[in-house]
């Protein structure tokens, strides 16, 4: 039997700590003889005065009080309120290092998960200017002592909504938009939506932009079938933003944590906004599911091309394909492009895309991709390409499995969980697949998220 080893630490003792790695969701990981004690916002290299606040078996968890020796790669967080809100982990390093971070993360998935530490990782592609690329915002609305109404993200772990005027990561048009609609709501007496009391009004204020046309779509949530001075509301919204296209009022009457309800109501102008990636045109609505990042969309799909290498003859299947982005992407080089999506408004915004942008060679699917695509092998199809993006979960094995059978030159897997990319990148190899490349792209700069697209290619026999 093994003798019980009391953890070295004791929990509100204050020690001092030397980092010496990240954890993949940001933290400074600093050992005391050997115990592990996870500190956030310690950057390795860097000597520090620690609270120790959980201790556990096997790990500890503590809190940064003082830095005396600082990283290089310690920045001042530009935002205020960084510290405080659950949005952004990673603005105390430099983005350099959060692009060094993100791709070791996924080289140790690679290498601890897929046994694949042979497949080339490359460097993370990041943004030239890391900062305001998000083009959808969505706001809980708060209210103040004084009864002006306030908008912010919840408090990290909590539902206390902080008061705040900007977001570094927002585009800043949504910024303008989100202060400028709590101002005219604020002034015609709207009353904010309370969780605890389920009463109130204004539940969310949300704003997309179309950042490659300049489009706007407002969207008000209420708890109260009414929008209380809608008319003012919307003359007013209109004089301060002439860019804006779309005024829409949803329902949310649940007590939910889902921000949008069932029912959506056109107040002002039309249903939809449009965006652009590349050449294609995208019709977005409240509820479509739209990439956050538009530039960095552009870099992740060009890559996904480039890997897909279509010559004009391929067929291709695209699984998980939401609005059909990567579809028509892939569609205006390959002969024929099958979507398949389990949202049924997502697939008929995908068909709406198609034809908008008059591609007439790619069809959409509503179903499940692991049950679609054993179908589609039993019938007889066998693509020339497939390209999967499925969600953090990953693939499900009947689709892994209806992918080996049919025998695709090549397979390109955009996925943003490198841990479940690296457990189904295992499968693929032992079946009759070689992982070439990994390419981590920056989606979301100054968080812990990381995409990547990778590229497979049949062995040969
Ligand atoms: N490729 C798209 C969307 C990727 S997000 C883009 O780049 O915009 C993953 C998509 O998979 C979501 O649209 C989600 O609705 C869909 N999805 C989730 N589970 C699915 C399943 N079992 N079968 C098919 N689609 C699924």
């Amino acid at each position: 039997m093994m003798a019980k080893v009391k953890p070295p630490v004791q929990k509100n003792e204050t020690i001092q700590v030397m980092f010496e790695d990240l954890t993949h969701e940001g933290n400074g990981v600093g050992k005391v003889d050997g115990y592990p004690l996870f500190v956030p916002y310690g950057l390795p290299g860097e000597t520090a005065d620690v609270k120790v606040v959980k201790v556990k078996k096997n790990f500890g968890f503590g809190k940064l009080l003082k830095v005396s020796e600082e990283s290089e790669h310690r920045v001042e967080p530009p935002c205020d309120v960084f510290y405080q809100c659950g949005g952004c982990q990673l603005q105390h390093m430099s983005y350099q290092m959060q692009l060094d971070m993100k791709q070791k993360q996924v080289k140790d998935n690679m290498k601890k998960i897929g046994h694949l530490e042979h497949v080339p990782v490359h460097p993370t592609m990041g943004m030239e200017d890391p900062w305001r690329y998000r083009n959808k915002v969505q706001i809980p609305v708060g209210q103040k002592e004084d009864g002006e109404l306030m908008t912010g993200f919840y408090q990290k772990r909590s539902h206390n909504i902080i008061d705040m005027d900007t977001c570094l990561i927002q585009d800043e048009v949504n910024d303008r938009m989100v202060e400028t609609v709590r101002r005219i709501a604020s002034k015609h007496g709207l009353d904010a939506y309370d969780e605890q009391t389920h009463r109130g009004v204004l539940r969310h204020i949300m704003v997309r932009t179309g950042q490659n046309t300049n489009d706007i779509m407002i969207v008000i949530v209420t708890k109260t079938k009414k929008l209380p001075h809608k008319d003012e509301m919307i003359n007013e919204i209109r004089d301060a933003f002439p860019n804006v296209k779309s005024i829409v009022h949803n329902v949310n009457s649940a007590r939910t944590n889902v921000i949008l309800g069932k029912e959506t109501n056109v107040l002002w102008g039309d249903e939809y906004i449009y965006d652009t990636i590349g050449d294609i045109k995208f019709m977005i609505s409240p509820k479509s599911f739209y990439q956050v990042n538009p530039t960095q969309t552009k870099t992740l799909y060009d890559k996904a091309l480039e890997y897909a290498d279509l010559r004009g003859g391929e067929t291709v299947i695209d699984a998980y394909c939401g609005i059909g982005t990567i579809s028509l992407f892939l569609a205006q080089k390959a002969k024929k492009v099958y979507g398949v999506e389990i949202v049924p408004e997502a697939v008929t915004d995908a068909k709406k895309n198609a034809r908008l942008n008059k591609m007439d060679n790619a069809d959409f699917f509503v179903g499940e991709a692991e049950k679609l695509m054993p179908w589609w092998r039993n019938q007889g199809l066998r693509p020339d390409v497939i390209v999967v993006d499925p969600p953090r979960k990953g693939c499900d094995e009947e689709l892994l499995k209806a992918m080996l059978d049919m025998e695709p030159e090549r397979i390109v897997y955009v996925s943003c969980n490198p841990s479940t990319l690296a457990r189904d990148l295992k499968v693929l190899e032992d079946g009759s697949y070689e992982t070439k490349e990994v390419q981590p792209v920056d989606m979301f700069p100054q968080t812990s998220h990381v995409e990547c697209v990778t590229w497979l290619e049949k062995k040969e026999k």
